[in-house]
């Protein structure tokens, strides 16, 4: 079984913090393929330092391609056609020398068998002239790059510098017949960080170049704050959140910098959708202040597709997933539906890209007008 980058033992495998062994796990942008874990470009800010694997900065398999690619395709969660997927993005870089191979290998495997899904794939890293045609053959995926831009220009917090992903993106980007999509994906979006002016007009110039942006904030967790403070890294909040912080001031200034852009989402998923002429998978349509910003005709494919599920819907589509016996249906708007009973998040994805529907957890609340984000920076709309 070749890999291209060290496959870790039996023994190293079982040694992994708990959730790094769970290759394939359901996030809100779609169900995550991990199966090469560790990075080294260094952003303070990694996710990585939420599954324990910080210190793990070359790249390892805990299995090959081959193998990954079926756990993937026989997971419970997954739908052919319709679970939207994501590749490399919560424990290495997709594009890292050593890493790229399986990226492709992973994608190639995917389209051979006709899969029609999302596939996204997040980078940050240099792409080459070659990526273009190798993406061009993929014949049946829905793939869309997403390339991390910040501007943030403090190497202690992103050594990497973002001058690479624009290079990266306007590469991509530049070839009018393509059958993948590019996204400039703007984050993190910190205020006094990258959040001045000049900030805002290079994103909004590098915008012009991709099929359409998203901005969003930091995911400011407990343990990343933690690597702040122990590293004396300026602190960007006082507290910490379990979702993306973008405050209300800096959200009106980033929609006036666009406000000629026909192409801004606040939400991942509604640009992915968008770029590829469908309705957003997520169905955030319900959640009607979300979609203020969005291009007409991309408001006319969701308000076709929205449709409110019945308690029922909900049931029959949970029927398949041993985990959700206690699932209760606590309340059902058009905005979305309430559930109790998940002891994980990954089964409320699950329905919701089932459903293309908006499900929520009744202890996580959503409050109007605040867009699925944390508090921080938010005040006098009402919950
Ligand atoms: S119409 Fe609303 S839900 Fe659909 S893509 Fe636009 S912002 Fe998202």
């Amino acid at each position: 079984m070749a890999t291209f980058v060290p496959l870790l033992t039996r023994d190293q495998i079982d040694r992994l913090p708990e959730r790094a062994r769970e290759v394939v796990e359901y996030r809100k942008s779609g169900l995550s393929l991990n199966h090469i874990q560790g990075c080294s470009l260094g952003c303070a800010y990694c996710i990585r330092h939420t599954y324990g694997l910080w210190d793990e900065n070359q790249p390892v398999a805990l299995m090959s391609d081959a193998e990954a690619v079926r756990e993937l395709v026989e997971h419970r969660y997954f739908q052919p056609q319709m679970t939207p997927v994501q590749l490399f993005n919560r424990a290495t870089e997709p594009f890292l020398p050593k890493v790229r191979p399986h990226t492709f290998a992973v994608l190639e495997d995917l389209d051979r068998r006709e899969l029609t899904n999302h596939v996204l794939v997040i980078t940050r890293h240099q792409l080459k002239p070659d990526d273009i045609g190798r993406m061009n053959r993929l014949r049946h995926l829905k793939v869309t790059l997403l390339f991390t831009y910040s501007g943030i220009d403090d190497q202690r917090i992103e050594p990497y510098p973002s001058h690479v992903a624009a290079a990266s993106l306007k590469l991509m980007s530049a070839p009018t017949e393509r059958r993948y999509r590019t996204v400039l994906y703007w984050r993190p979006l910190v205020p006094g960080l990258n959040d001045s002016a000049e900030h805002l007009a290079a994103a909004h110039e590098l915008g012009t170049h991709a099929d359409a942006t998203v901005f969003t904030g930091l995911f400011y967790r407990e343990e990343i704050a933690a690597y702040y403070k122990a590293n004396g890294l300026p602190e960007p909040y006082e507290d910490t959140a379990r979702r993306k912080i973008v405050p209300e001031t800096l959200e009106r200034r980033i929609l006036g910098t666009f406000n000629d852009s026909r192409k801004l989402f606040r939400k991942t998923s509604c640009a992915v959708s968008y770029v590829h002429g469908v309705p957003d998978y997520n169905g955030h349509y319900g959640v009607r202040e979300l979609c203020d910003i969005c291009p007409l005709v991309q408001l006319g494919r969701c308000a076709q597709a929205h449709r409110v599920p019945t308690a029922e819907d909900i049931h029959d589509v949970a029927r398949v997933l041993p985990e959700v016996e206690g699932l209760e249906v606590v309340d059902i708007s058009p905005r979305a539906a309430v559930v109790s009973g998940l002891t994980t998040e990954q089964p409320r994805y699950f329905l919701q890209h089932a459903l293309g529907f908006q499900v929520h957890d009744v202890r996580h609340p959503h409050h109007a007008h605040r867009h699925g984000r944390a508090d921080i920076g938010w005040k006098g709309t009402t919950p």
